[in-house]
Parts: C-alpha cells; sequence; structure tokens
C-alpha cells in the first residue's frame, strides 16, 4: 500500500473512527468556516476551534468540464455546495455520465483517494508513490 497524505491539512479529522470534514467555529460571532481559516472570515476573531461539519451538503451550481485539468481525467463535475448554513465551498462530484447534479440537490460527503503524487523521498533516496486522500460528493442515495 502506498502512503497516503490528506489533500490539506486541518480540513479532514476523525470523529469516532469515520472521517469528516472539519470547519472552524467563531467563539466571538458563532459562525463556521471552511477550510480552516486562521482569523474569522466574518469578524476577524482568531477565537476559533475546530468543529465537525455535517456529511451533506446543497448544490448552489454545478458544471461538467471535458477538457483535461490534471490531475483529473476528463469528464468530471464540480459543483459549488452549502454546508450547513454558513459554508459555501466547491468539490468535485462522483456520479453516473447520465445523472444530472441541479440547484438544490442534496449530495453526500465522500473520502478517499483523489490522485498519486511522486515525490522524492530523502530518507530512502528513492521517489515513492502517495495516495493523495481527500473529499467529493456523490449523489445521496
Ligand atoms: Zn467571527
Amino acid at each position: 500500500m502506498n502512503n497516503q497524505r490528506y489533500i490539506q491539512e486541518g480540513i479532514i479529522g476523525d470523529k469516532d473512527g469515520t472521517l469528516r470534514l472539519m470547519g472552524r467555529l467563531c467563539r466571538d460571532c458563532e459562525k463556521k468556516s471552511f477550510p480552516s481559516p486562521v482569523f474569522c472570515p466574518y469578524c476577524g476573531s482568531d477565537k476559533l476551534e475546530n468543529v465537525f461539519l455535517k456529511n451533506e451538503v446543497t448544490v448552489l451550481v454545478a458544471s461538467t468540464t471535458r477538457v483535461a485539468v490534471p490531475p483529473f481525467d476528463p469528464p468530471f463535475t464540480l459543483a459549488i455546495v452549502d454546508i450547513e448554513d454558513d459554508i459555501r465551498t466547491i468539490g468535485r462530484v462522483e456520479k453516473d455520465a447520465d445523472t444530472e447534479i441541479r440547484k438544490g440537490d442534496r449530495l453526500t460527503v465522500k473520502f478517499g483517494k483523489l490522485f498519486e503524487e511522486t515525490v522524492f523521498n530523502k530518507k530512502i533516496k528513492s521517489s515513492e508513490t502517495i495516495d493523495v486522500i481527500g473529499y467529493y460528493f456523490v449523489p445521496k442515495s
């Protein structure tokens, strides 16, 4: 098995053995943000704590790309989604070619390998392949 890393530190956490998206809750204005800012984007406070987010999102808009955008092979679908009330973010939707994604659709957050990368490991003086783990969305079943 390849070594693994998260696509970004601080946005995915382990809640009771299950991976979940992690946001930040502002203790001053009580709004949530994602991915992990240092300061609250609403009030500028630095009193932020990690919170696990719901694993369900609502689609604002989605678009399918038919040209190659490394590391993803076309066609792939991106959606701008809302998580809970305060968070708007973007992610890839994994779906059948004939499934349409529309405004208001509910999607489930999944975690897994997004792509592989090859890096030079100085300790073993050799290249190694790393599985990059991130999140994506699937239509709610
Ligand atoms: Zn705030």
